[in-house]
């Protein structure tokens, strides 16, 4: 991997833009550009033909200034340690722009779950949780679903733990399925979190929320941003979307719900009634008040920013801007509301089911959204306000927030 594509390189700039900017002592810099633990585990799995296969799993637990870790597992081939370090940074400035009392952390296997069979993937989860067991729990560190992993794969991993200390311990493990403990409003979190800060967005900047909007990536964020996007807003009208098949384009707009069930009966948007079709690259370039990316890393870059005529680009999808790109769009006036806070609903949501697991009490699904929206709407202004104050661009305003927010906790704690 080369350096400028190692994201935790990635991750270790961008914070020290942040520690430049705020001014922070030389030791507390250094504390805060490492992980302050982190695990390599060796995993051996019976496999189904009778062998052992030995896999290579990992967690990082960033930094726990703020509360106990937390961050997903994720489950992939190319995995290594280097973008679970970078993941969890991430995770730590997330839960701090949100203010949820909780640090970063991450895991992740490296495997490929599209050769496992079920019991092999039990067998995974099971294995990774037994090695993993004594540095994780309510106050220590908890795990999420992250790329291939799964609400089952979550119960398995608790039902291990649950073994290993010999009680109920639901709150060890988030993402769960909702009869062990998962949360009402996990499914549909991220997308929601998104479109509440488009909501204040559209207020801070006066911006018609019945504007038309667009969606790159159209999986569990972009579905529900088309569903929920007119719900929070009131209006609005979905003019185009894409996935890995190609894009779709209506200037008169779509039923996101006839779009929704058109994918999830096809298995793609393409050839959705009365659309004509348009490239993921032309989707990313129409003149909509909010485009949600919703896919995948590097989509807009400094080839094709100056192009963006977008009023808000609500960045649901991990990394869609590269930096050079985010320069360009905050001299063009585009609005970006970046990754760690746009998409901050699926780890508040998360940490409301720790809470629940921890009290072993339930909230209706109303309460959740009360307090999703509480979080985001207050994480927008947040850095809305420190925009202003510093005239930076809205991504480097929230790392200021959040860098700023740990720091306070490890200079309180006496570490640095
Ligand atoms: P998903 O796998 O459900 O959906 C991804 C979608 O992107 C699919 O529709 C796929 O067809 C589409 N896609 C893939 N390559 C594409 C391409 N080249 N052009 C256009 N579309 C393409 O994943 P998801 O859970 O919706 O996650 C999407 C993004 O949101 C990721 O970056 C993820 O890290 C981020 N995210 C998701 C959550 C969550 O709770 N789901 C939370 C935080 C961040």
């Amino acid at each position: 991997m080369s350096e400028a594509l190692n994201p935790f390189k990635v991750a270790q700039a961008q914070f020290d833009e942040a520690a430049e900017m705020l001014g922070l002592e030389p030791a507390m810099r250094e504390f805060l550009r490492w992980p302050r633990r982190e695990y390599k585990f060796t995993i051996p799995v019976r496999m189904d033909d009778g062998s052992t296969q030995v896999f290579h799993g990992y967690r990082v637990q960033y930094n726990d200034a703020r509360g106990p870790t937390k961050g997903g597992l994720r489950w992939h081939p190319e995995e290594t340690f280097d973008t679970v370090r970078a993941l969890a940074a991430w995770m730590t400035w997330k839960t701090a722009v949100v203010d949820i009392p909780l640090g970063g952390g991450k895991g992740g296997v490296t495997c490929d779950p599209k050769k496992l069979s079920d019991s092999e993937k039990e067998r995974l989860a099971r294995g990774w949780m037994r090695v993993a067991a004594r540095e994780l729990g309510e106050h220590r560190d908890v795990p999420a679903p992250d790329v291939y992993t799964t609400p089952q794969i979550m119960a398995w991993m608790m039902d291990e733990y649950e073994t290993i200390v010999g009680r109920s311990h639901p709150a060890v493990i988030t993402g769960k399925p909702l009869p062990l403990g998962g949360s009402e409003g996990r499914n549909d979190a991220t997308a929601r979190g998104g479109v509440y800060t488009v909501r204040e967005a559209c207020k801070a900047l006066d911006i018609d929320p019945n504007g038309a909007y667009a969606i790159q990536g159209f999986g569990n964020a972009g579905q529900y941003a088309a569903l929920l996007h007119e719900e929070v807003l009131g209006g609005g009208k979905l003019v185009a979307v894409s996935d890995t098949s190609g894009g779709i384009y209506n200037p008169d707009g779509m039923s996101p719900k006839e779009v929704v069930d058109y994918k999830l009966n096809n298995g793609k948007v393409s050839g959705f009634p009365g659309t004509k079709s348009i490239s993921n690259e032309e989707l990313l370039e129409l003149d909509v008040a909010v485009l949600y990316p919703s896919a995948l890393e590097n989509v807009i870059t400094g080839d094709n920013a100056e192009r963006i005529q977008a009023k808000i680009s609500c960045e649901l999808a991990n990394g869609p801007t590269t930096p050079e790109a985010d320069e360009i769009l905050f001299k063009n006036g585009v609005h970006v509301i970046p990754d760690f806070l746009a998409n901050a609903g699926g780890v508040t949501v998360s940490y409301f089911e720790q809470v629940q697991g921890t009290y072993n009490y339930y909230w209706s699904l109303d309460e959740i959204h009360g307090k999703l929206d509480e979080h985001m709407t207050r994480a927008y202004r947040e850095v809305r306000a420190m925009q202003k104050e510093m005239n930076v661009h809205p991504r480097l305003a929230a790392y200021l927030v959040s860098v700023a927010r740990v720091a306070e906790s490890v200079k309180l704690r006496g570490w640095v």
